[in-house]
């Protein structure tokens, strides 16, 4: 096995070669296991998660809590969502969503809400193409210089408002949203490949927020909601 690449630290911090605590190999390594045992079972879905570093998504000041399996804020009163919920979601959406051809990857898929990106380059990793669209400018400012040293050429962020898709990737393998609001938009469902799928977070009768699966078949549209889950509101309107 290769040495993990070395980073600069603190100027008063020395590197030294053995693995440090905090290494963050060795936290998304732990971060996985966590996942796994909690039901995450897709090998393209976990070498995703594997392969990319949440640091480099959050503020230094929250680095080292970057892979635990908390909600950590992002500027603008947003957050990233954890581990576990981005993982669950995005497990919904590989076992549910249109596959390319070769069966390795899903086809086109449309995220609602970039915030900083994170979820996006994991899309990147699972699918062909991902399009990313957030409504906060500096928020899509903020996650275009985090994917630019990153240089990955299909992943698309998109300045707009979410609540209308995207028309310009349609129709989608899936869909998924990181906001909610008081019931999927019909453009997301309008904007669905057949055999694709939505995972969205919506409003319930109850008053609380669930996770709602919608699959586009050829008989028509089947809903279904799951367990609850708490996301920053779906908004209309660019700011
Ligand atoms: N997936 C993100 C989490 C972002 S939090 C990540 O990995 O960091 C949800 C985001 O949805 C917020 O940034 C919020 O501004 C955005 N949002 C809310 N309503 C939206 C809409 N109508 N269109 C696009 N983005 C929206």
């Amino acid at each position: 096995m290769s040495a993990a690449p070395r980073r600069p630290g603190f100027p008063f911090v020395r590197q030294s070669a053995a693995p440090r605590v905090h290494d963050a190999i060795a936290a998304r390594a732990r971060m996985i296991e966590r996942l796994m045992a909690a039901g995450i079972r897709d090998a393209l879905l976990l070498r995703a998660l594997g392969a990319v570093d949440r640091r480099h998504f959050v503020d230094s000041a929250l680095a080292l809590r970057a892979y635990d399996d908390d909600a950590l804020p992002i500027g603008l009163g947003q957050t990233i969502s954890k581990p576990s919920v981005v993982a669950r979601m995005l497990q919904l959406l590989v076992q549910g969503g249109v596959r390319t051809p070769d069966g390795q990857r899903l086809g086109r898929v449309l995220e609602i809400g970039t915030g900083c990106g994170y979820q996006a380059v994991v899309l990147g990793h699972i699918a062909e193409e991902a399009y990313s669209i957030e409504r906060l400018r500096a928020l899509h400012e903020k996650a275009r210089e985090n994917l630019r040293p990153l240089r990955i050429a299909n992943v698309h962020l998109i300045l707009g408002d979410g609540m209308v898709g995207y028309p310009q990737g349609a129709p989608y393998a899936g869909i998924v949203a990181a906001a909610g609001g008081e019931a999927v938009p019909a453009a997301w469902v309008e904007q669905l490949a057949v055999g694709g799928r939505i995972v969205a977070p919506i409003a319930h009768k109850s008053g609380v927020q669930v996770l709602v699966v919608i699959d586009k078949t050829l008989a028509g549209i089947e809903q279904r909601v799951l367990e609850a889950v708490r996301f920053v509101p779906l908004k209309s309107g660019v700011s």
